[in-house]
């Protein structure tokens, strides 16, 4: 037998975070020399939590204003605390906007620290805030780094306050185990700390200790706790308002120990000083148990007295859990008293409305203290129904609550999964970068062998170019050479030995049949009449001077495939081309007048020479030639020259054809042509140069 609402000690109920709950674990704590704080804003702190416990609004005020003062040079560990508590403040002022936007910035702030006070604390901060938004899939991701960091940290005031967040989540998720360890942690943290505030701390903690233990069952452990906490809470008036949680909690254990009258007496201190301190809840659970008590001790008038004093506290105070909770006790009393019907009806009408308003796990315990009075009055129909209907109930509990584990269990196994992936991605991330980084010493390496390469195409480029200038150059060496190997430095005319060449190409020519066999070429043999007194009447520059000009005005007289030479001194030899000799004397004809005809000038000098020549084609009188080669052929030429000058020069002798076999005559020929002609061996003809003029200056 039991009385609804005794187990009901809400006071230790954390489904959401009373906001001076929030404050009793923030500050006060003593600085630990490992980390660089900012004094000064740390007392501020300090102060705003001693102003809070007083007045709210103003200690907000005071807290904003404290925020000109904190900047990035305030040390990290010192700013992360200020946003904390702005956070905390911004969510009491709804505003959700500015609260979300210092969330950020603590998060930031985590990301750029590896300080495992500053990660616990940021880290506890989020667990609180999705744990307050009901977002707990999110909330329980901050759960192990809040357990890892705090674990590391170096601050009593962090330690206390992550490892405290983190028990309170571990109770909400009935992890009551790991949970005790998590508050242990948290002692262990403020055990050295000496504060006015500690003692409260350390009373806070032992209380949810305890009541952890009694959740556990352990009740002779839970009362061991609070009976160490009693006479320290009962010395130190700042301590008293702990005093009724205290003796109801002690009073419970001892309900479940079963010693009434200690828990009687236990909720009469409870009552007495919830009284003192003016805390209703208090007061009315410590009364409710003293009815229960009562009740178990079928002290009837006493529990009817208890619970009209719950009844009129829940009327004052429109809290209509408290009142529908008395009146279903007072009915109960009725039961007890005998008035079935009376007691039974309002007990009944009390559990209708539990079940309107939709609260299973309090219309659970309304129906087991119902089957019990309807046992009591003898009507085990309706006993067994309502057990049907609570086993029903405990059936739907349980399913919700299967429910609520297992979702519990995903989102924890989700949350854990979420970080895998994450660690994941981050690998994935490190292997994209150092992809990258590859990527780029290649392309560097790419880049650096384009640019070898292309440095090396220019050099190869311009040692080409070089190689080709110098080839060119060679080149022109080698043709100025050839050139002037061929050429005469004087007249630029062909010289004895590419004549020499000419005659040898010619003869090639011949032995293959590449020349009609009636082609005839001719030679002039030129000498200049009386030389040597150009020279000695002009000087010698005047002497080169008129060689040139003879060399221009024969070159003109000839064809392309003609060659003019200078043979030696100022002799000339001229190659006609396919020309008989009839043609060959007419063109000699012009080319001793063109020499004869026209004064050469040398600075004011007119100067007139004449010359006279050999001539002859070749092959010569029908003679091939390998009768007669061609140097035989200039040799006659050069004695038709001489018959020239001995006859009176600026003329010409041509051979023209030979009356006796050649190898008879060869040696009368080439000693003495003269006696050749006038014996009739051979035929020549003249051509005469031209005219002198009185006028002119010649030789
Ligand atoms: P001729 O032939 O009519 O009997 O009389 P010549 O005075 O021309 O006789 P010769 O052949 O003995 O003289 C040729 C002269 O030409 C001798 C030489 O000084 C001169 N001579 C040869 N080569 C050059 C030259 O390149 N430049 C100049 N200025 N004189 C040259
Ligand atoms: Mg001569
Ligand atoms: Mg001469």
């Amino acid at each position: 037998m039991n009385a609804v609402g005794a187990l009901f000690h809400l006071i230790f109920c954390f489904r959401a975070l009373p906001r001076l709950w929030l404050l009793l674990l923030l500050g006060s704590f003593a600085a630990t020399a490992a980390v660089e704080l900012d004094t000064q804003l740390e007392q501020q702190l300090e102060q705003y939590l001693v102003q809070a416990n007083k007045d709210e609004n103003l200690a907000g005020k005071f807290l904003f204003s404290l925020e000109k003062d904190v900047s990035a040079l305030t040390p990290i560990n010192s700013r992360v605390r200020f946003y904390v508590y702005k956070v905390s403040e911004q969510r009491r002022l709804k505003d959700h906007k500015g609260a979300a936007q210092t969330l950020t910035l603590l998060q930031e702030l985590a990301q750029s620290s590896q300080d495992p006070d500053v990660l616990a604390e940021i880290n506890a901060e989020m667990l609180v805030q999705y744990w307050d938004q009901a977002d707990f899939a999110k909330a329980i991701t901050f759960l192990e780094p809040t357990l890892i960091y705090a674990a590391q940290a170096t601050q009593s005031r962090v330690r206390y306050y992550a490892f405290n967040i983190v028990a309170n989540f571990q109770t909400w998720q009935g992890k009551y185990d790991q949970a005790l360890e998590s508050y242990h942690s948290a002692y262990d943290a403020i055990e050295k700390d000496e504060n006015p505030r500690t003692p409260f701390r350390r009373m806070n903690l032992a209380l949810r200790m305890a009541n952890l233990q009694s959740s556990l069952k352990n009740f002779v452990k839970s009362n061991q706790m609070m009976e160490q906490s009693l006479p320290v809470a009962l010395q130190n008036p700042d301590l008293e308002a702990f005093l009724p949680d205290i003796y109801i909690q002690l009073g419970f254990n001892l309900v479940e120990l079963e010693d009434l009258e200690a828990a009687a007496k236990a909720n009469l201190e409870a009552l007495k000083w919830a009284k003192k301190r003016n805390l209703v809840f208090a007061e009315t659970t410590a009364l409710n148990n003293l009815g229960d008590i009562a009740m178990r001790q079928r002290k009837l008038p006493e529990a009817r007295q208890y619970f009209e004093q719950c009844l009129k506290f829940g009327i004052e105070q429109k809290d209509k859990n408290t009142e529908n909770m008395a009146r279903f006790n007072l009915g109960y009393v009725q039961v007890l008293e005998g008035k079935f019907d009376d007691g039974l009806n309002v007990m009944q009408s009390i559990i209708d409305l539990s079940k309107e308003s939709g609260a299973p796990a309090e219309t659970m315990d309304y129906l087991t203290e119902m089957a019990d009075a309807y046992q009591l009055a003898g009507l085990y129909q309706q006993e067994a129904k309502t057990l049907r209907e609570h086993a029903a109930l405990a059936k739907d509990i349980f399913k919700a609550e299967s429910e609520r584990q297992i979702n519990q269990l995903q989102e924890e196994f989700s949350a854990k999964e979420k970080s895998k992936e994450i660690a994941g991605l981050k690998q994935q991330n490190q292997l994209k970068a150092v992809e990258i980084e590859r990527q780029k010493l290649q392309q560097d390496v790419t880049l650096l062998i384009g640019i070898v390469i292309i440095l090396a195409a220019v050099l190869l480029y311009l040692l080409y170019r070089k190689v080709q200038t110098a080839n060119q150059r060679l080149k022109e060496a080698n043709d100025q050479l050839a050139y002037q190997s061929l050429r005469d430095p004087l007249t630029g005319l062909y010289n004895r030995r590419s004549f020499q060449e000419q005659m040898e190409k010619r003869q090639r020519q011949v032995e293959r049949r590449q020349l009609a066999a009636l082609t005839t070429d001719g030679f002039i043999l030129l000498d200049v009449d009386f030389f040597k007194h150009v020279n000695d009447h002009f000087g010698h520059a005047a002497g080169d001077a008129v060689l040139v000009e003879i060399a221009n005005r024969l070159s003109s007289l000839t064809r392309n495939d003609d060659m003019v030479l200078r043979w030696g001194g100022e002799e000339f030899l001229i190659l006609l081309r396919r020309v008989d000799i009839k043609a060959l004397a007419a063109f000699t004809q012009r080319v001793l007048d063109t020499i004869g005809n026209k004064a050469v000038h040398f600075g004011e000098h007119q100067i007139r020479v004449t010359a006279s020549a050999g001539f002859l084609t070749y092959p010569f009188a029908s003679l091939n030639e390998q009768s007669m080669g061609w140097a035989k052929a200039l040799q006659l030429a050069d004695m038709a020259l001489y018959l020239g000058k001995v006859h009176g020069r600026n003329r010409a002798y041509g051979l023209v054809q030979l009356n006796k076999p050649y190898t008879d005559i060869a040696t009368q020929l080439e000693t003495d042509l003269s006696q050749a002609i006038e014996q009739g061996n051979v035929d020549v003809m003249l051509v005469e140069g031209p005219q002198k003029t009185t006028a002119d200056s010649s030789f």
